[in-house]
């Protein structure tokens, strides 16, 4: 049994709420949704239980490509320990662009229960590992809370990191307060058009924007400790698009007017031409220096000090 006592400010959040008895409530809450599947925006309304599938082409249960000790995400994630990353496979984008397209868009990987999704928590928590990493988490939510309330009551005791392309159901998010230490949102696109051409989803900027506001009521600005390690909160990410395509300085804007001008924002310079850009030559180069550096100084002239570069 956890000791409420014991909990500092420190303490992944789902301590708390398995402390409390409500995590097992939560993962029923989220199952619900897999009948009639709303677990992403999208809405596919398919039986998941049934093994029907919608857009994300998973049924019941997740598929798991890798998980391994992560040193290349950003410092407060990654710190010298490495970060407890699990890659799911799928995902409730279609970015023309993927650059990770063989796990994203093919069912490679392996189909795992919740006990040996708990068990891959444990193993990456016994590698010495700062947190557990869900990459690409919108689309499985029901069945990661499974999995986190099972290796919880095995002895997992590190942060939590939802690791998502930012397009995110109200719901899910509802049902993650509490649970979740670190949201690492994507902010992909500024223009709802854009979203549409080259990642197949409505309203994405609109969905995007009230995931991200949600998160940061939920977990505010990130928080490190003496360590520099980072154990809750806010970490964006955007990755800038040649041409001007991800609409940097809209989102720019957005955080530091809606959110807040101390989020941790990780300005991605790495893009490369991937999977179907052959098709769209606007996306088919890498980003210029240039382009890069004037999405910087936009973020630098709203007040974005915080940043990952
Ligand atoms: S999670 Fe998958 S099946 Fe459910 S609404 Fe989203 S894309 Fe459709």
């Amino acid at each position: 049994m956890y000791n409420l006592f014991m909990h500092s400010e420190h303490t992944p959040a789902f301590l708390t709420l398995t402390a409390q008895g409500l995590l097992e409530e939560r993962v029923q809450q989220a199952y619900q949704h897999l009948e009639n599947c709303d677990v992403c925006p999208l809405e596919c309304g398919v039986n998941r239980l049934k093994g029907e599938l919608g857009l994300c082409k998973t049924d019941e249960f997740p598929r798991v490509s890798s998980y391994f000790p992560h040193h290349g995400e950003e410092d407060p994630i990654s710190g010298n320990l490495g970060s407890g990353t699990i890659f799911f496979t799928r995902c409730n984008l279609r970015c023309v662009y993927c650059q990770n397209a063989d796990i994203s868009q093919v069912s490679f990987g392996r189909e795992v229960t919740s006990e040996e999704l708990a068990k891959i928590m444990l193993n990456l928590q016994a590698a010495g590992c700062h947190n557990i990493n869900f990459v690409s988490p919108s689309h499985i939510v029901p069945q990661i809370l499974a999995g986190v309330h099972l290796a919880a009551q095995s002895g997992l005791k590190i942060p939590l990191v939802y690791n998502t392309g930012g397009y995110d159901s109200p719901a899910m998010l509802s049902l993650l307060d509490g649970v979740v230490d670190i949201y690492m949102p994507d902010m992909k696109y500024g223009e709802e058009s854009v979203a549409w051409k080259y990642s197949q989803v409505k309203n994405y900027p609109e969905v995007n924007q009230q995931a991200v506001v949600e998160m940061q009521r939920q977990v505010g600005d990130l928080k490190l400790d003496e360590q520099g390690i980072a154990y809750r909160g806010l970490l964006v990410r955007h990755l800038v698009l040649p041409n001007g395509l991800a609409g940097s300085e809209t989102i720019l804007k957005f955080l530091a007017e809606k959110v807040s001008k101390q989020v941790y924002l990780n300005i991605m310079d790495q893009y490369h031409p991937a999977y179907k850009t052959g098709d769209y030559p606007e996306l088919n180069r890498r980003i210029r220096p240039e382009e890069y550096q004037v999405v910087i100084a936009i973020a630098r002239r709203l007040g974005l000090t915080r940043l990952a570069v």
